[in-house]
């Protein structure tokens, strides 16, 4: 199957990339630098060569034609559309996340109603950021499920960097469906979205280094480099988590392999994580940086009291992917070792 994979640089795109390649598809996928594509394809020597890799450029998904070069790719049958800001870095919320967010979105969707015909699927990466209503984040009587929906409108972006970022997903996701639903769209293909929470696992060793590791694997950084030593950190408002290689998985099963997802949202979560429990594992596997861990008598980043946080039910995604999902020690021992490979 010729797939179409945005943001091929990306943590979770990255191993999306693998999985597509290892089982024998070709993939065009985009970045937005030349130095970025060069190492892709440094990585996938034998597929570059052959043409089942091409890597193509887009330096800017916030422009409305964005993709229209790269979906007139011939054949392509899924598109599977990552690239999204996920990061604080920026000064203008507006410019900087949101229209990336959703004209990127907008704009690869209306590329491929006129000009790939022959795409059955897209499948657009949300985030559990759509799902989340933050005026339920510490309500224990409040489950999450596939069918919630983030309230956040454009007039919240002001309210914290966590707020707009979550508003760049949901407004998005949001966008998506309204496109495919519009029959004035002329839309042939389905959608599928995928809505992880907090991501972790393994980086991609040649698009990595330490001080630019993912957002998501931030914090296992700040525990290496000795940062929690005398506190470790509130575990925040994802108390949820889910394997990268999971996320890469439900991607390529929900694009390729399951046809009965076209329409779903998949809330791709394996369960609850904490700080307090990701420092010991850490500790536990890793005693060479004992030195520069919180001890067991450290205080901080326990998960809140049952009745302080909000429940999930995941089981609709998990039933129709057939997932078993990956164990938060074995996906935080497989994230530190890949760090250590960057130079932790
Ligand atoms: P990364 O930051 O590693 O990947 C983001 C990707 O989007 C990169 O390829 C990046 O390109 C690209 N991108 C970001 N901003 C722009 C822009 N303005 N123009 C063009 N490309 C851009 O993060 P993840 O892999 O974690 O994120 C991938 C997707 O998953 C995003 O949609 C994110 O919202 C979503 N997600 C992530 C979660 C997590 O915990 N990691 C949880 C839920 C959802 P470049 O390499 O050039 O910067």
């Amino acid at each position: 199957t010729k797939v179409l994979l945005t943001g091929g640089s990306g943590f979770i795109a990255a191993h999306i990339l693998e999985q597509l390649l290892a089982k024998g598809h070709s993939v065009v996928t985009t970045v937005r630098t030349e130095e970025k594509a060069a190492k892709i394809r440094e990585a996938y020597p034998s597929q570059a060569a052959s043409g089942a890799l091409v890597v193509a450029i887009v330096p800017d998904i916030a422009q409305p034609d964005a993709f229209d070069e790269v979906v007139k790719t011939p054949g392509l049958e899924v598109v599977l559309h990552t690239a999204s800001p996920f990061h604080f870095k920026w000064t203008d919320a507006k410019k900087e996340l949101i229209d990336p967010a959703v004209i990127g979105t907008t704009s690869i969707l209306r590329g491929i109603v006129r000009s790939a015909p022959t795409v059955r699927r897209v499948v657009v990466t949300s985030s559990f950021a759509a799902i989340l209503d933050e005026a339920h984040i510490s309500d224990g009587s409040h489950t999450f499920s596939e069918a919630s929906w983030n309230p956040v409108t454009l007039a919240d972006i002001h309210r914290s960097p966590a707020t707009a970022y979550r508003a760049s997903k949901t407004l998005a996701e949001k966008a998506a469906w309204d496109f495919v639903r519009d029959p004035a769209s002329g839309a042939k293909f389905d959608l599928v979205t995928v809505n992880p929470p907090m991501v972790f696992g393994p980086v991609v060793h040649h698009l990595n280094s330490l001080d630019a590791v993912n957002t998501s694997n931030e914090r296992v950084v700040d525990l290496l480099r000795g940062k929690w030593k005398e506190e470790v950190p509130s575990t925040g408002a994802a108390v949820i988590w889910v394997d990268v290689r999971d996320v890469a998985a439900a991607h390529v099963k929900a694009g390729l392999e399951i046809p009965e997802a076209g329409g779903k949202r998949l809330f791709t979560t394996a369960g609850l994580f904490s700080n307090a429990e990701l420092a010991q594992i850490v500790r536990r596997n890793f005693p060479e940086y004992a030195e520069r861990l919180p001890t067991e008598a450290t205080k901080g980043g326990e998960l809140p009291p049952e009745g302080e946080r909000y429940k999930f039910d995941n089981s609709a995604t998990t039933q129709l992917l057939g997932m078993e999902w990956i164990p938060f020690e074995k996906s935080i021992v497989d994230t530190v070792r890949s760090l250590k490979k960057v130079g932790a």
